[in-house]
């Protein structure tokens, strides 16, 4: 890999506004980090890691290594990180942004995303809930998870991954159970990020989530006019997301003025009628950060046609999905699970992870093959 190649792939957010542009700080932080590293205590393999990811990003990347720069959400999440937890970050977000880059492994996916519910009470025009056959009750698609794989699930990964994002399909606060789910997660994941449709966002859940205190709190939403936002976020009303969202600000500033929680609204921009800086005027009272994602047409993905990429998706060595019943999946795009390497419960997260279901599907995309895929044929995540 030439160290010249330029780190671009992950970037998921479109545009972003209230998130820290200048990395000087965070990189002075690093600079006196790896300094201090020998005097460490760590293990070969992250010492290995950690080191490389800082000599990139103090622009000493060796020969054959990968140039890695931070994006703005990154450097304020490093913001916000005590020196303490600096090696933990730093070797989750290198792996995150860098392995699926060079197709390098390990034993855990740098992100694992759990699912609470797939069940959501709202049908967006851009999402698979959509889909009537993954909604309908008989088809198995819906449900949600038990406390007891929950914790197993956690348990396994805890200590070994740094990112973990509390969501899928479905919408997590519908979860029954999410309170509990949010309690044991406390203070055990670095990298903890909870998007959010804000419907469900009353008071005790608002407590609950800052108990815990996620790095990230994502709400979606799109549109900073009412009619445009029902008619994005069907089953939705913007005024009751915002009254949520503004109390949820209220109880954080009142009650948790330390926080570390980055609380973000991002929008997926999907027609020409939403305007950025409208969705950012309206929300930035509320919110650190306003950003949009790029659409990602998932909500048919099994019948688009094959679009002809054959470029390896980032995904399979990126980040890892555990659903309501403890399946796992490469990704969400593929929402009825036709790629699933398997169940957690019979095999780990890791054992799934480096398991023949997951290497068949990257030597597929690395061989070539993604066109014979269903649906990576027709996705456009690469
Ligand atoms: S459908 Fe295939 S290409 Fe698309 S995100 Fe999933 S694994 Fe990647």
């Amino acid at each position: 890999m030439d160290a010249t190649l330029t780190y671009t792939k992950a970037v998921s957010i479109n545009r972003i506004s209230g998130a820290e542009t200048d990395a000087t700080a965070v990189l002075d932080r690093v600079r006196s980090f790896h300094a201090r590293m020998p005097a460490l205590s760590l293990d070969s393999y992250r010492r290995t890691i950690i080191d490389r990811a800082c000599r990139a990003l103090l622009n000493q990347a060796a020969p054959g290594e990968v140039d890695y720069r931070l994006q703005p959400h990154v450097i304020e999440e490093l913001k916000r990180i005590g020196d303490d937890g600096l090696p933990r970050y730093i070797f989750y977000r290198y792996r995150y942004d860098v392995f699926p880059l060079i197709h390098e492994l390990d034993a855990y996916p740098p992100c694992v995303q759990i699912e609470p519910t797939s069940i959501c009470n709202y049908r967006c025009v851009f999402c698979y809930q959509t889909d009537a056959a993954f909604t309908k009750g008989r088809n198995g698609h819906m449900g949600q998870m038990s406390l007891e794989t929950f914790r197993r699930v956690v348990d396994e990964i805890e200590g070994e991954v740094e990112a973990v994002t509390l969501a899928s399909r479905g919408e997590p606060l519908l979860c029954k159970q999410i309170t509990e789910m949010l309690a044991y997660l406390r203070h055990k994941f670095l990298a903890l990020k909870i998007n959010t449709n804000a419907w469900y966002l009353d008071e005790k859940k608002a407590h609950a989530i800052l108990d815990t205190e996620p790095n990230t709190l994502v709400f979606s939403a799109d549109a900073a006019d009412p009619e445009l936002y029902a008619k994005l976020r069907v089953n939705g009303t913007l005024d009751r997301v915002m009254k949520n969202v503004r109390r949820f600000a209220e109880i954080k500033a009142k009650h948790y003025p330390d926080s570390r929680t980055i609380t973000r609204v991002s929008g997926v921009r999907y027609s020409e009628e939403q305007n950025f800086d409208e969705l950012e005027k309206f929300w930035h009272d509320f919110v650190d950060q306003v950003a949009f994602v790029d659409y990602n047409p998932w909500e048919n993905a099994y019948e688009l046609p094959a679009n002809g990429k054959t470029e390896p998706c980032s995904d399979l060595w990126r980040r890892a999905f555990v659903w309501w019943d403890g399946r796992v999946n490469p990704c969400d795009v593929d929402y009825k699970s036709a790629l699933s390497p398997g169940v957690v419960g019979k095999q780990s997260v890791s054992e799934l992870w480096r398991g023949e279901g997951y290497g068949k599907l990257r030597s597929e995309h690395l061989n070539d093959g993604r066109q014979g895929v269903t649906p990576c044929r027709s996705c456009v995540v690469v």
